[in-house]
């Protein structure tokens, strides 16, 4: 029987940071099919991109073999790129002329300009080792600090926020703790779309009981089984959150207790908070003062009430504003450090979480030490037995400025896709055609891929040992299904071959070597090794012991901040970057799609997601395609400041009218071409949840 599998293997799935754990079911080293397994963040629950999105692996145009960029071809993304062609604009190569070549470059590039010439992308879709190996080849190789990946267009605002007020940038309670909550708050995030599976967990909980709040924007399936749902203006998200807290305070709804035990600075949010009034936040937000009070009564007087947001809060200028207020109304009303309360930004890709532990982030070290504190890095120093440098390196969108200003010239990316992903796409794409010398280790020849020097034929999920650690903390293990096709390579190795061309001295001959250094350098690992992984599968961080399961709910007694106290820290309403005007009148709002995974590079190269979703739509109020007089279907233009794409429509009754949301997968109408680069002063995230529109029939 064809469907009958030779073997099975245990793994987690490579999309959204709810970890499912699942099981491939393997024939002649082909995966037939997936189900989900018994994890902790899924009790054999997938959804359509866990069950159905496997078979990208064996594309038809899945990298084999190295390629070079063929001598005197210009850099470029080629807008009738045909990946079921042959390549025109790059040859094959073996590894060592690829390798040669790839490090050769960086290394002149370093040798002529310093090590601030060079900066690296990783990414969260790989493991925890492929990171720790990323960030310390470019600290020790590369020798300077300028390494990130997709965590800074993710929740780089929420852990800024977090890493301030609560002394730590992960979260203080699983998902699953929804199911002990009365009151869960559901802001800027849309789970049945982003985090399925923990969706169904806020479903089982209201059908339990637990009164869900859904704030945001855009309406969404959840709404269904909420308490209250209210749909805010645009960008009024720290206004509505102060004028909640400001209810919390004049109505005496705080938990003195807990304030005095635990926090400090409360006085001074008090104050600050005083006149910003539900009458006064109301024209902001665009809720009733009378809904305002309802909903911070809600929360305060709970007994246990937890808040989830999503990068409808941390993809804003004032991203960290935002969650400075939601960590505000948790710490005032004690929802914090008992089972059914706590703070969780959902993590978005598979890995966000891992990858940001360790260190795949400019201005910190592995478990967020501060590159500037001596004493930690003396202690990597010694540990990786070389130099590191003190200065916090770029962030994402500062790299590409720094590429197009001319001060760095060759990076390397590792599965990370800017020619997508970054805001304003034609700056972005502008500056790696800049680049001197540009290595891309990936699947595909991705959109990024095209302005490559050298491509690294990498490997997927699927092939590979690794671990990764989801939105709840879990640390989870990966493990290889099937052998890697043609030359294609381990990504640890490939980063192992750099780096000992690079002058480094690195013997690594399995992942798990790698996890064992990381336990050298990060506390939040003790007690979780390679081998419990194998036995376990799932181990949560923190871990009290080896023979004991890890903290669900954390910081029940102290926060890990000098004082063992968390901060309140007052924000001030402010408005997006470009607010809308008579020209640009309709809010752009981009995100993802259920069936496609950011950028699509592995999405839309899975055949039944592809076909779920084959093509670039623009979601709008009915009312909204009747003022356009459009019918759902026909094509619109979308123009900002920064440029023009043009799609189909859908209409969506969800919307409000005044708002158009694109999803960012689509090469052929790229959302990213619109979005404004715009920074959050704090987290240095781009505002991508509001750029100044206008729409037209095309
Ligand atoms: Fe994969 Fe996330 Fe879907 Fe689970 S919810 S199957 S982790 S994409």
């Amino acid at each position: 029987d064809s469907r009958v599998a030779d073997r099975t293997v245990d793994s987690v799935c490579p999309y959204c940071g709810v970890g499912c754990q699942l099981t491939y079911h393997v024939k002649d080293d082909a995966i037939l099919f997936v189900e989900g397994r018994e994890g902790p963040s899924n009790q054999n629950r997938l959804c359509v991109k866990g069950r159905f999105g496997f078979d990208y692996p064996r594309h038809p145009s899945r990298l084999t073999t190295p390629l070079i960029r063929r001598p005197g071809v210009a850099k470029g993304l080629d807008p009738d790129f045909d990946p079921a062609q042959p390549l025109t604009h790059f040859v094959e190569a073996s590894w060592d002329e690829a390798l040669d070549l790839a490090a050769g470059g960086l290394a002149d590039l370093k040798a002529a300009h310093g090590p601030d010439a060079l900066a690296g992308f990783g990414s969260a879709k790989c493991s925890n080792e492929e990171a720790w190996l990323f960030q310390k080849l470019v600290r020790t190789g590369f020798g300077s600090n300028h390494v990130d990946h997709c965590t800074r267009l993710c929740h780089a605002s929420s852990v800024a926020a977090l890493m301030e007020c609560i002394g730590s940038g992960a979260v203080t309670a699983s998902f699953m703790q929804a199911l002990q909550a009365d009151v869960v708050i559901l802001t800027g995030c849309n789970p049945t779309v982003n985090h399925p599976v923990a969706a169904t967990y806020f479903k089982q909980a209201a059908r339990n009981g637990t009164k869900l709040i859904v704030l945001d924007p855009r309406g969404q399936a959840l709404d269904a089984y909420a308490h209250r749902s209210v749909r805010f203006t645009p960008g009024g998200d720290v206004s509505l959150y102060n004028a909640m807290l400001n209810v919390i305070v004049s109505e005496a709804l705080y938990d003195q207790t807990y304030i005095d035990a635990h926090t400090e600075g409360f006085e001074a949010l008090k104050a600050h908070v005083r006149d910003l009034t539900p009458e006064a936040m109301s024209p902001d937000c665009g809720v009733e003062p009378e809904q305002i009070r309802e909903l911070a009564r809600l929360y305060a007087q709970a007994e246990r009430a937890m808040i989830f947001w999503g990068m409808g809060i941390s993809q804003h200028v004032h991203g960290t504003d935002n969650a400075r207020c939601l960590i505000s109304l948790a710490l005032a009303c004690g929802q914090t450090g008992r089972p059914g309360t706590g703070l969780h930004p959902l993590r978005g890709q598979n890995n966000v979480q891992g990858a940001s532990d360790a260190g795949l982030i400019p201005m910190v070290l592995p478990d967020y030490q501060p590159v500037g504190d001596a004493q930690m890095r003396s202690a990597f120093e010694e540990l990786w037995n070389s130099p590191l440098d003190a200065t916090p390196g770029l962030t994402v969108v500062e790299i590409m400025n720094a590429i197009a200003a001319g001060t760095i010239k060759g990076m390397y990316i590792l599965g990370e896709n800017p020619a997508m992903s970054d805001p304003d796409l034609d700056h972005a794409r502008e500056a790696l055609a800049k680049l001197e010398h540009l290595v891309v280790q990936d699947l595909f020849v991705t959109e990024t891929a095209q302005f490559a020097d050298v491509i690294l034929p990498a490997s997927s999920w699927p092939e590979k040992d690794g671990s990764v650690t989801n939105t709840n903390r879990q640390v989870q293990l990966g493990r290889a299904a099937v052998p890697l096709p043609g030359e294609a390579k381990p990504d640890w190795w490939i980063i192992q071959q750099l780096a000992n061309r690079l002058g480094l001295d690195w013997h690594y001959t399995h992942p798990r070597e790698v996890f064992d250094e990381m336990k050298q350098g990060m506390a939040s690992l003790d007690h979780i090794s390679w081998s419990r992984l194998e036995r376990e599968s799932s181990v949560t961080y923190p871990c009290p012991a080896e023979d004991a399961p890890g903290a669900d709910v954390v910081f029940t007694d102290a926060f890990p901040t000098a004082s063992g106290r968390a901060t309140f820290t007052p924000t001030r309403p402010l408005p997006p970057d470009e607010p809308i005007d008579d020209d640009y009148p309709t809010v752009l709002i981009t995100g993802r799609q259920l069936e496609h995974w950011h950028t699509g590079s592995m999405t839309r190269r899975t055949r039944v997601l592809d076909d779920l979703e084959p093509e670039a739509v623009a979601s709008l109020a009915p009312s909204e395609l009747g003022r356009l007089g459009l019918s759902p279907g026909e094509t619109v233009t979308i123009d900002t400041r920064r440029g023009s794409i043009t799609l189909k429509t859908r209409a969506d009754p969800l919307m409000q009218s005044g708002m158009v949301f694109v999803p960012f997968c689509y090469l052929e109408a790229a959302a990213n071409i619109l979005t404004n680069p715009a920074l959050d002063p704090f987290g240095k995230i781009p505002e991508f949840k509001y750029a100044a529109s206008r729409l037209h029939r095309a």
